[in-house]
């Protein structure tokens, strides 16, 4: 999607460890006209799927999942991260390594607002060594939900997370995709 990769090569910043830093319009300032246009975008590569939820992990997958439901319309639910659990039996939970925290959160979602008759469009900011998929994609299992696609924003070819996921049979959809960084410049590529 031209005009993300256009906006983060004027405000993007590559960091040291790998990491992409787009918070002044993505995860930390938020732009909404942009969001908006991501919206459109996932809903037009995934107008084939009867979604019937957004499925995101908190914090920064939020602002963009709830853009992203106005043009589904459908609810959001995003998973929390704790670190400390208390299994009362009514959460679906799985262990997400983060990847620019490097702990190991559980991640929780209550067992009333996910389905087995329901068809899920998973939705993050990020996709770099694909934990946080991999997470979301096991709490959807556990519901007997059908994950009908994924959503991202930003993937990290380079970090082989997303085509891990598309070797398992998961329908994709980046909208922008880094070859490439480094404090010298940043590149896209193509799936
Ligand atoms: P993964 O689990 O695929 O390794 O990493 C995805 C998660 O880590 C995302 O939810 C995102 O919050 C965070 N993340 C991964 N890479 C980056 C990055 O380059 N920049 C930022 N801001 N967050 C990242």
């Amino acid at each position: 999607m031209k005009i993300l990769e256009d906006r983060i090569l004027k405000d993007g910043v590559v960091k040291a460890g790998n990491v992409l830093k787009v918070d002044s319009f993505l995860n930390h300032q938020m732009d909404i006209e942009l969001f908006n246009e991501m919206g459109k975008e996932w809903k037009r590569l995934f107008a084939g799927e009867n979604i019937t939820k957004i499925l995101t992990i908190e914090a920064s997958g939020i602002g963009i999942a709830v853009i992203a439901a106005q043009y589904f319309n459908v609810p959001v639910v995003f998973a929390k991260k704790s670190q400390s659990l208390n299994l009362d039996g009514d959460l679906y939970t799985s262990k997400v390594e983060s990847f620019t925290h490097g702990r190991v959160y559980d991640v929780v979602v209550s067992k009333k607002f996910l389905h087995e008759d329901d068809n899920v469009l998973i939705i993050d900011d990020f996709l770099a060594n694909g934990n946080a998929l991999v997470g979301l994609i096991d709490i959807a299992g556990q519901a007997g939900a059908k994950v009908a696609g994924i959503g991202i924003a930003v993937e990290k070819l380079f970090q082989g997370g997303g085509d891990m996921l598309r070797a398992k049979g998961y329908h994709i959809e980046s909208l922008a995709m880094v070859e490439s960084m480094s404090e010298d410049g940043l590149t896209f590529g193509k799936r």
